[in-house]
């Protein structure tokens, strides 16, 4: 913790015309502020992550095949089930007919809406209790 003490001591010192004694401490307020700096950024850092794990464990849904992600009223998805277990990546599935598939590690799963979609009777966006899916392939 950064000292107001220890600043109004070199301002004393300075004005007394210490300046040697007033730079030496001054150098090791400097020193103490760097470190507290760092140590800040590490702690922000750290809250961040925390936060985003708790945002993806509220969030995430796993509908047996794949992992959909909650955004207020929207709903995105589906994402690579593979690549999340494996690496905590959410990898946006790409439409491959009837099926979904992951660009990055090749995994297929099989779209639950494709009879819906055949017959024309429904679509994604309008499947999931209103939910909108954003759809990054066509
Ligand atoms: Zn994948």
């Amino acid at each position: 913790m950064l000292d107001y003490y220890r600043f109004k001591e070199v301002h004393d010192l300075f004005t007394k015309g210490k300046c040697d004694e007033a730079k030496k401490v001054l150098g090791m307020l400097q020193e103490k502020y760097i470190e507290v700096h760092d140590e800040n950024e590490m702690l922000r850092t750290q809250l961040q992550e925390f936060e985003d794990i708790l945002y993806l464990a509220k969030n995430l849904e796993y509908d047996g095949h794949s992992y959909w992600l909650k955004t207020g009223t929207i709903k995105q998805g589906p994402f690579c089930q593979s690549c999340f277990d494996r690496d905590g990546l959410l990898i946006r599935l790409g439409e491959s007919g009837d099926q979904w598939k992951c660009l990055s590690c090749g995994a297929v799963y099989q779209r639950d809406d494709a009879a819906a979609i055949n017959t024309g009777r429904e679509t994604p966006e309008r499947r999931e209790s209103g939910a909108k899916v954003i759809q990054l392939y066509k």
